[in-house]
């Protein structure tokens, strides 16, 4: 079965001062490899949609500002307003108590709770992942979609290098080229809409 994830996002000690928390995002999408903290979808096939959510609410928010680093999380939108201003505890330091909450993707623990099946969906590991799974919506068949067309180009780039063996027809390199060419033009066009 394939992994989650395969590499847990660390965020750097980053203090300097900030108008607004979206002025972080630069930053964490280095920190988060391009990819949404939560269902790990790559920002790659909708750049524009990729936000700055405050992993602790910022309605809850007493003792970190709402541009504080250390509670910023790369997220895709479907995540971030799936999320919004849901919090388990009535503690702003608790972020999940009796199998209900979240856990910070940064948190090497988050792996633990949710499992990639063969056929691409995300599905929950335990009961505390059930409950994310849920309020994150992961159900949502974008993220089964995105993560097997990543699978998918290696495949084909793979396919278009072995139309370049010699015992391979004329016609049918032609034909595979030509698709290959359709292919990365309709995703490179998709990327920038
Ligand atoms: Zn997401």
């Amino acid at each position: 079965m394939p992994s989650f994830r395969d590499h847990t996002p660390k965020r750097r000690n980053i203090t300097r001062a900030v108008t607004t928390h979206r002025d972080h995002k630069p930053d964490l999408k280095i920190d988060f490899i391009s990819k949404c903290g939560y269902c790990n979808a790559s920002d790659t096939w909708k750049i524009t949609y990729y936000e700055v959510d405050h992993f602790i609410p910022e309605a809850i928010l007493t003792i970190k500002t709402n541009t504080d680093y250390s509670n910023l999380v790369y997220s895709c939108r479907s995540c971030n307003n799936a999320k919004r201003k849901k919090w388990a505890t009535d503690d702003e330091n608790v972020p999940n108590r009796n199998d209900q909450g979240f856990i910070d993707p940064c948190d090497d623990d988050y792996l633990n709770h949710f499992i990639r099946k063969d056929t691409g969906e995300i599905q929950f590991n335990t009961k505390l992942g059930e409950w994310m799974y849920y309020a994150l919506k992961l159900y949502k068949p974008q993220h089964q979609v995105i993560w097997n067309l990543e699978q998918l180009e290696p495949v084909i780039t793979e396919i278009k290098a072995l139309a370049e063996d010699e015992k391979v027809k004329p016609e049918i390199k032609e034909w595979i080229i030509q698709t290959y060419d359709k292919y990365t033009d309709y995703i490179n066009q998709w990327r920038s809409l």
